[in-house]
C-alpha cells in the first residue's frame, strides 16, 4: 500500500488540470510541470507502494526536461517501473480538496482518464471531491490539494 500527497498554488492563469482532464474555471494551478496534482499524489502512492522512490526524485523540477511536462506522460512512466518491478495495481483511492469548481460533474472523466493511464478499470479508481470549509490555504482557494492511495500486489509473491 502506498500514499500519496500533493498541494499547488492556485491562481488566474494557469488551466486547472486534473487527472489529465482540463476543468473549465476561473483559476489554475502553478508549477514546473502542468500542476496536476491530483495525478502527482497518485504517482507518490504508487512509488511508494512499491517502495521505488518519489516523484521529486524521479522527476526533479530543477530539471528542464519537466518544465510544462504533461503529468500523465509521467504516471505512465511510473505504471512502468511499478510493473517492471514486478507488480500489478489494483485500485486506487484519492481525495481532491478544492473549495471550487464543483468537481462532481467531471468525475467520470478525472476517472476514465486515470484508468486508461494506469491501466485498469475506471471502477477502480475512486475520485472524491471535498471542500474545506472555507478554512485553510484549499478554503480560501489559494491551493488545491490531492491525497491517493493505491494497492498493488506483488506477483513474485
Ligand atoms: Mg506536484
Amino acid at each position: 500500500i502506498g500514499l500519496g500527497y500533493d498541494r499547488h498554488r492556485l491562481e488566474v492563469g494557469p488551466p486547472l488540470i486534473l487527472g489529465g482532464v482540463t476543468i473549465p474555471h476561473d483559476k489554475g494551478l502553478l508549477g514546473h510541470s502542468d500542476a496536476d496534482v491530483l495525478t502527482h499524489a497518485v504517482i507518490d502512492a504508487l512509488l511508494g507502494a512499491a517502495a521505488l522512490g518519489n516523484i521529486g526524485l524521479l522527476y526533479p523540477d530543477t530539471d528542464p526536461a519537466f518544465k510544462g511536462a504533461d503529468s500523465m506522460k509521467l504516471l505512465a512512466d511510473t505504471v512502468a517501473r511499478v510493473k517492471a518491478a514486478g507488480y500489478r495495481l489494483v485500485n486506487i483511492d484519492t481525495n481532491i480538496i478544492a473549495e471550487r469548481p464543483k468537481l462532481n460533474p467531471h468525475l467520470h472523466a478525472i476517472r476514465e482518464s486515470l484508468a486508461r493511464t494506469l491501466m485498469i478499470a475506471a471502477d477502480a479508481v475512486s475520485v472524491k471531491p471535498k471542500t474545506n470549509e472555507r478554512l485553510g490555504p484549499e478554503g480560501h482557494e489559494e491551493a488545491l490539494s490531492a491525497q491517493a492511495i493505491a494497492l498493488l500486489i506483488n506477483e513474485n509473491g
